[in-house]
């Protein structure tokens, strides 16, 4: 007779004794065999019994333990415990040599049998602790959509900036193209063209910045009127801000500081046109019911020439430390442009004519902001510029 036990792919044989015979059909009272045959209690030798009972207890021992494992380390733990080489399982092996050569294969084939069932018990909690694992991690790494995010702080623009757009968007409204022109000129753009003779104050080493290659750092945004009123056909109305420089500095002068220069030539225009269009413009600016006055003034590249003064935002023309206790604070200078001027960009000024006007766009932004020192609007400190 041949069998094949639960994990031996070579037979094994069975002795062919009355007592085999006995073994391989009597029912044993305990449900020990999911396979192979039956033990007959009465036939079964003490030894026998008693390793089964072992086996059988460290069954019920192993899916106990097993069952009830809680986490993965414990059930190598255990798995080493009950499976392992020098396990309980492998333990139970020694107690063989108490049993006859008939009992020997069937108690192997019981162990097992046993030792497969805890290997089918082991590998079911594992996948459950696995399992079980994987929803922990799921549950603990999950991104809370909920929850409020780290701002991030966002900066906004300088207020040098803000009253250039500012500024700009006013012109533009009134039909003002904006332009720029470079910052490095020839002496011919900043001063001759403008007007301005080589013996005029303004042209000093001491007021002009003088590059080696005898062109100056701008002392004047007008530049761009000379290029443009040369390279364009009139009628023209253009604004043009940008940086210019100048050999001062103290609290209300700063080496480099920006301006906006505009212009505007078409026919007939007259002191009338300069009047309401720069008054548009302050009234936009300071706002509706801002006082404005116009002063004679001299100005090279304009003839007549003005100064504009606003009356004082901070004290509302009653006189206070920032205008002096005039009432009034000068803002701009303008006048209709000189025909010497016009001449020099090859526009004839009996068929056209024009107004100009300068404005310091630090000087803008000081009274607009109420700040009192020109150096801060350069220092770049935030303690500053975050008040904006
Ligand atoms: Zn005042």
């Amino acid at each position: 007779m041949t069998y094949r036990t639960a994990h031996q792919n070579h037979p094994i044989s069975l002795p062919g004794s009355p007592r085999a015979a006995q073994i391989l059909h009597i029912q044993y009272p305990l449900p020990l065999m999911t396979d192979g045959p039956a033990l007959n209690e009465d036939t079964t030798s003490e030894a026998l019994r008693a390793l089964l009972a072992e086996i059988d207890s460290a069954l019920a021992d192993a899916e106990n333990a097993i069952t009830t494992a809680d986490s993965l380390p414990r059930l190598d733990e255990l798995r080493i415990n009950y499976l392992g080489k020098k396990g309980r399982l492998a333990g139970l092996n020694q107690k063989f040599g108490q049993l006859s050569a008939e009992e020997k294969p069937l108690a192997g084939r019981q162990l097992n049998n046993r030792k497969a069932e805890i290997v089918r018990i082991e590998k079911e909690r594992r996948e459950q602790l696995e399992a079980a694992e994987i929803r922990r991690r799921l549950e603990a790494e999950a991104i809370d959509v909920t929850l409020p995010g780290a701002a991030i702080a966002s900066g906004h623009l300088h207020p040098l900036e803000r009253t250039r757009r500012e500024m700009e968007a006013i012109f533009r409204s009134m039909g003002f193209r904006v332009m720029e022109s470079p910052e490095i000129e020839t002496e011919w753009i900043n001063f001759e063209a403008l007007n301005i003779a080589a013996d005029h104050p303004a042209r000093d080493m001491q007021d002009t910045f003088f590059t080696e290659r005898g062109r100056v750092l701008r002392t004047h945004t007008s530049g761009n009127q000379i290029r443009t009123m040369t390279e364009l056909e009139p009628p023209l109305a253009i604004i043009s801000t940008g940086k210019v420089y100048r050999c001062d500095s103290d609290v209300t002068h700063s080496p480099m500081f920006y301006q906006t220069e505009g212009y505007l030539v078409d026919k007939n225009i007259s002191m009338g046109h300069l009047k309401g269009v720069l008054n548009a413009f302050l009234q936009s600016f300071f706002g509706a019911n801002v006082g404005t006055r116009f002063r004679p003034s001299f100005f090279p590249f304009t003839e007549p020439s003005a100064e504009v003064d606003v009356e004082c935002i901070f004290c509302k023309g009653s006189g206070c430390r920032v205008c002096s206790q005039t009432g009034w604070l000068e803002v701009l200078g303008c006048g209709m442009i000189h025909p010497t001027v016009l001449r020099n960009c090859g526009i004839d000024p009996e068929n056209w004519s024009g107004f100009a006007f300068g404005v310091g766009l630090d000087r803008f932004t000081m009274l607009k902001y109420g700040i009192n020192n020109i150096r801060l609007l350069y220092e770049n400190d935030l303690r500053f510029l975050t008040q904006f």
